[in-house]
């Protein structure tokens, strides 16, 4: 899995986080045998873990450094977050999941592998997460009507966000604020399962 995503020239950084997670344990038991296949898989409740290419595309725009306070809306069964921990380091990840089942089971699978710097937290991630706002970086797994103002507004200054954006036909989005200026980059069509929440789809 490894060697095909360094061919599609993910780096090298993004690379290393990734071997250290085992995606087999963020897979239910029916797809264990395609846990490294680059495909996305169902993992319950109508959801899916992501593609590891879109994972690893999504890890290489947000560029999380050591030391950064990470928001992430759509746990699932929590891969996605326990590869933004690793690049976070020293920092932190909150990661938001609107399906309780969903988030119990991403609890026990970071205590089976002792990572301690990722809080799974119960809610509407479209609403964002205030309590440790703002955020150096902001990655959204579910595809969004409109990129929420709540995700906006606790984004830190210099911080960026990916999210897609879109309904039938969806759009990765790279946001950058600076200087309290906000601007969006399309980075390409791609396919998420919606979110749903206050600033999602209904
Ligand atoms: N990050 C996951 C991808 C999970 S799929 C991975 O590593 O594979 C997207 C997830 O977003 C689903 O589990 C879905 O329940 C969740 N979701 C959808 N709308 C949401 C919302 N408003 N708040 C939090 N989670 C939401």
């Amino acid at each position: 899995m490894i060697r095909l995503l360094r061919f599609q020239g993910i780096s090298e950084r993004v690379l290393d986080a990734m071997a250290r997670v085992p995606r087999h344990l963020f897979v239910p038991e029916n797809v264990l045998e395609n846990a490294y296949e680059d495909v996305p898989l169902p993992i319950g409740e109508g959801q899916t873990i992501s593609a590891p290419n879109m994972v690893a595309v999504m890890c290489d725009l947000l560029d999380v450094r050591n030391g950064d306070k990470v928001l992430e809306v759509g746990t699932g069964l929590g891969y996605h977050a326990a590869i933004l921990s690793i690049l976070a380091g020293s920092g932190m990840v909150y990661t938001v999941e609107r399906k309780p089942e969903l988030a119990y089971k991403a609890r026990e699978i970071y205590k089976k592998l002792g990572l301690i710097n990722i809080d799974v937290i119960i809610g509407d991630g479209s609403e964002g997460f205030p309590e440790h706002a703002p955020y150096d970086r902001i990655s959204v797994a579910a595809a969004a009507p409109d990129i929420p103002g709540p995700l906006i507004d606790e984004l830190k200054d210099g911080g960026r966000m990916v999210i897609p954006v879109g309904h039938y036909y969806q759009d990765l989005y790279l946001v950058e604020k600076a200087g309290g200026q906000v601007k969006t980059y399309n980075k390409g069509g791609v396919a998420f399962v919606p979110l749903v929440g206050k600033y999602g789809f209904q």
